[in-house]
């Protein structure tokens, strides 16, 4: 935990603190500054007051002793009944993992009606499933998750946390960090075991334009959030693999804080990372207008429409097309790019890909360095002349 303090004797009133503060969480009352739930520590107004009044008291956590934290550990997601595939793709790269490091893989399931997933979950790698059934958490609530991942953190010692980066993922692991005490790297999209046995989570950085890999040396568990399919889910065949059931303790939750009034449950969408046939376009095609004869070759092929992140910001798609780095990150068998450039952030969401054809005007387009193959022309005419094909 952390506090913002600030000495009222020493402030001056001057407001740079205000000015410095990216999240709008300092003000000044009674001429002196105040600060309030916003802060996120940081720092940023230390270096701007003149007269030293700013500092952060934080509480030092000693971690005892890190060899009593062990093993790899996945939390498994559900939607509609319905385990998610990212669940399956973090026990497929936590089983690697956990070769490099000699140890177990174990899945933490919360949830009702979760026995019949069990097979699931061994299939995919889990040497142990720790599990808890109950009706608390039907309203999905983080804070009845959060009790739970605590009390597993704690008993079970675990030393690498994965998580989904899905809406919940992403809302957990960060308070479970936080309450932990520890260190989240989100949205990464290689792990890897270093020399020292830390998890190396790696992820874009900088708007993408350089890759960053954070290690947490003094803190555990080390957490990751990994978004829907970055990685590769497989099942194992391996007869022999030691598997474990184990039941964890009830928690009694104490003055619960949220109430849940109504839960909106958006239709089920197909999305775009489930595709196995993609036509993706990008600012090249021209018109909106364009899209529909795009939407015609994607008929007649079965495919998916995706996107480039501006025909989103145009208003020209959804953001639920969007692939890339902040959009969805995708692996069909085969991708038909038109008038793409092949910015870093677009080929961030597309490595996954089997198979890219590519088709710009521009010959020395950075889509082309990732592309199977590669057509140098005007997408929508080559599109209106495969479609006549494809219709007579
Ligand atoms: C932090 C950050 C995150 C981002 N996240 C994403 C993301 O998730 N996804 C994403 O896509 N982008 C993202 N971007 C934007 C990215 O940097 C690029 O600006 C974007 O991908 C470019 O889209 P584009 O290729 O459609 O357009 P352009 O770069 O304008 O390229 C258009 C291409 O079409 C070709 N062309 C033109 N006319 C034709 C024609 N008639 N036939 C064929 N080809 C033609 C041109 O030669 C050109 O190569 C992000 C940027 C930042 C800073």
């Amino acid at each position: 935990m952390a506090e913002l303090i600030i000495d009222t004797k020493k402030c001056i009133g001057c407001g740079l603190c205000i000015k410095s503060c990216a999240y709008n969480a300092l003000s000044l009352a009674n001429k002196k500054a105040v600060v309030d739930d916003d802060c996120v520590f940081c720092g940023s107004c230390i270096k701007s007051c003149p007269v030293e009044a700013i500092w952060i008291e934080r509480e030092i956590v000693e971690i005892k002793d890190l060899t009593n934290y062990k093993d790899i550990w996945v939390l498994i997601e559900e939607d509609r009944d319905e385990i998610l595939p990212v669940s399956y793709e973090l026990l497929t790269k936590g089983r690697e993992l956990a070769a490099e490091k000699k140890c177990d893989v174990n899945a933490l399931i919360l949830g009702n009606n979760i026995q019949k997933k069990f097979e699931n979950i061994f299939e995919f790698g889990a040497n142990k499933i720790y599990y808890f059934e109950g009706s608390e958490f039907n309203e999905k609530l983080d804070e009845v998750f959060i009790e739970y991942l605590d009390y597993v953190c704690k008993v079970y010692n675990p030393e690498i946390f994965l998580f989904g980066a899905t809406g919940f993922g992403r809302s957990i692991a960060p308070k479970l960090a936080a309450r932990l005490n520890t260190g989240l790297t989100a949205d990464c999209t290689i792990l890897s075991i270093d020399d020292n046995g830390l998890l190396k989570q790696t992820r874009p950085a900088f708007g993408g334009n350089l890759m960053a890999t954070i290690i947490c040396p003094n803190h555990r568990p080390q957490m990751a959030t990994v978004r829907s399919g970055v990685m590769k889910a497989y099942k194992v065949i391996d007869k022999n693999r030691r598997k474990e059931l184990i039941n964890i303790e009830a928690i009694k939750l104490q003055n619960k804080k949220t109430e849940l009034i109504e839960r909106i449950i958006e239709e089920k969408t197909k999305s775009i990372s489930d595709a196995e046939i993609i036509v993706s376009v990008g600012k090249g095609i021209g018109s909106q207008k364009n899209i529909e004869i795009v939407q015609k070759f994607a008929d007649l092929l079965g495919a998916e429409i995706g996107v480039s992140r501006p025909l989103v910001d145009i208003g020209w798609a959804g953001y639920e097309k969007q692939i890339g780095q902040t959009g969805s990150v995708i692996a069909p068998k085969l991708l038909i790019a038109l008038g793409i450039s092949g910015a870093i952030q677009h080929l961030a969401g597309i490595s996954g890909a089997q198979t890219i054809i590519a088709i710009n005007t521009d010959p020395e387009a950075s889509i082309f360095s990732v592309a199977d193959y590669k057509v140098v022309g005007d997408c929508i005419e080559i599109l209106k002349g495969v479609i006549n094909k494809l219709t007579v």
